[in-house]
């Protein structure tokens, strides 16, 4: 196939098995659709009524620590609970639930209400990649943990409450579904070609080059060829590893300079606090070797043409395939060209 700037086709993606529409020709069409808020980062250090920042109360009347850096808890309104005994249901394969135990924890990014980690120091995300670590040790390590998903919700798009600076960690007994798609098609890659999938992957990347944004002596980050947000991103270490507890040294600072790095180039795209969805993927807890297991983070941003249009999933995405206009490529180039300091802190200098 030569077309892949022009014309329509679909795009495979290894890790999940799942195909995306790619329709290029289409990146013209007038938008008369929903505008979105705009998308402010804010202005405050402190807010007396966030009830993340340090010394504040939350709302199950448990009071914040005076907190420098990072801070974690369990999430007052947690979505799974612990210590539940397993029971299943099954009626003819059709009727199917089992009970399901697992962890939600909250962590602060800073004390800071106003940061992000686009605005963050290079040596204070590192202490958020130490907590990611930690939590993923620790949770990992309980009998009935199999896996922990850390992600980041952020802005009111993606449906984050809260503008301060925070992530979540949800450890769990079973595998998440996309979890398990990726499980099962990394480990046949491995049984197949004797080979890691992501290993290749990035090595065939890095001869085209085309889709690389960024990248450092031990992480690049990429729009992956089947790539379905308008500017979706695939963060790789370019070591095989299968999760934070694998990092050696030098790989966490590493991790930490590739994050700023990118999530500056999302806030410099539209000069706006680009809202997206994050998180990690790495190797389940469940005390399985899981060799094929390639450590990696996702990216999944909203935003389409500017800060105010946003990608919907609706149509043919909800009953078919998700779409895209916009080609990969293109937003490889765009984000490649985005400058690397905040444009909050640009200006009177
Ligand atoms: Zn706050
Ligand atoms: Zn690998
Ligand atoms: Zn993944």
């Amino acid at each position: 196939m030569r077309n892949l700037q022009n014309a329509s086709h679909r795009r495979f993606n290894p890790l999940t098995g799942d195909w995306v529409l790619v329709s290029p020709h289409r990146e013209r069409r007038p938008w008369q659709g929903q505008m979105e808020k705009p998308h402010e980062a804010p202005a405050l250090a402190y807010d007396p009524n966030c009830y993340l920042c340090a010394g504040n109360p939350r709302a199950n009347g448990a009071r914040n620590p005076q907190y420098k850096g990072v801070y974690a808890f369990d999430n007052d309104f947690s979505a799974l609970t612990p210590g539940l005994s397993c029971e299943a249901v099954d009626e003819g394969g059709l009727l199917v639930a089992q009970s399901e135990a697992g962890i939600c924890r909250v962590l602060c990014f800073s004390e800071r209400h106003d940061l992000a980690l686009a605005r963050m120091e290079t040596s204070q995300i590192e202490k958020v990649v130490a907590a990611w670590t930690q939590e993923y040790e620790t949770l990992g390590a309980l009998d009935f943990v199999d896996y922990v998903q850390i992600f980041e919700n952020r802005g009111a798009a993606m449906g984050a409450s809260n503008p301060h600076p925070h992530g979540q960690i949800w450890a769990t007994r079973s595998l998440p579904n996309e979890v398990a798609k990726e499980t099962s098609r990394q480990a046949d890659y491995l049984a197949r070609k004797g080979s890691c999938l992501l290993c290749d992957y990035l090595a065939l990347e890095e001869t085209h080059r085309e889709r690389i944004v960024c990248a450092n002596e031990h992480f690049v980050a990429l729009v992956p060829f089947w790539a379905t947000w308008p500017f979706e991103t695939l963060l790789l270490p370019r070591r095989h590893l299968g999760s934070l507890a694998d990092f050696r040294e030098g790989e966490a600072p590493a991790l930490a300079d590739i994050l700023r790095r990118l999530t500056l180039r999302y806030d410099n795209l539209f000069e706006t606090a680009f809202p997206y969805s994050m998180g990690f993927h790495q190797k389940p807890t469940d005390g399985r070797a899981h060799e094929s297991w390639h450590f990696h983070a996702h990216f999944y941003p909203p935003l389409l043409r500017s800060a105010s249009v946003r990608k919907f999933m609706v149509g043919f995405e909800m009953l078919g395939s998700p779409q895209r206009d916009l080609t990969p490529e293109s937003a490889a180039t765009r984000l490649r060209a985005a400058p690397e300091n905040h444009y909050l802190d640009r200006g009177a200098t």
